[in-house]
């Protein structure tokens, strides 16, 4: 769980909760390279891309991170999280850095301000049910690669997304006690 900034203290719940449920999954915070060493997947969480960019550099992180990506690591990333995943950001501050790891164009804050939050059901390939979803600040995702898989969309706009051992999402799914998302993330791409 990638923790310099935003929303992880949640999902480490949520990862305790399919602890619980049986899953053979620990969640750890991460802050620096040799934390991130020691783990098989990443959550990179909601918060503010802009900060947690700076301090990807300031703990000399976004360099072995960007390299695990590579490498091929499972990586979650929620709202700010997708920020970091994407191949572009719009709208973001010009020292801003993000990871490339899903060929996507984001726009921070596209669904508007803090006022503006707004919770809807979303149908999501792979589950029975609908998702129930918080955006906060959400990035809304302008354009995609080809190889990129649209698993849940909102109003035509793809809200989640999946390319490879990447899966990156606008919404924040750790403010519901759902786990659905986790364990999609963690049964069918780590292989928890
Ligand atoms: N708008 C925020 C950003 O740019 C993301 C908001 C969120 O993670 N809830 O990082």
């Amino acid at each position: 769980m990638l923790a310099l900034q935003g929303a992880f203290a949640l999902h480490l719940q949520a990862i305790e909760r399919l602890a619980a449920a049986g899953l053979s999954v620990e969640g750890v915070p991460v802050k620096t390279a040799d934390e991130l060493a020691e783990c098989d997947a990443l959550i990179m969480p909601g918060g503010e891309s802009t900060t947690m960019s700076m301090l990807l550099d300031s703990q000399e992180l976004f360099a072995p991170l960007k390299a695990a990506i590579i490498n091929g690591l499972p990586v979650f990333g929620t709202c700010a999280g997708m920020i970091l995943l994407s191949s572009e950001i719009l709208d973001g501050r010009s020292d801003q850095n993000c990871f490339g790891a899903l060929d996507m164009k984001v726009r921070r804050n596209a669904y508007g301000a803090q006022v503006e939050s707004f919770e809807t059901p979303l149908d999501v390939a792979g589950l029975d049910e609908p998702f129930h979803a918080v955006f906060i600040r959400a990035p809304g995702v302008e354009a995609l690669g080809a190889g990129v898989e649209v698993v849940s969309e909102h109003q035509g706009q793809p809200v989640l997304c999946r390319s490879g051992s990447v899966m990156a999402c606008s919404f924040h799914p750790e403010l519901t006690d759902d786990d659905r998302l986790h364990r999609l993330f963690l049964e069918t791409i780590v292989g928890v």
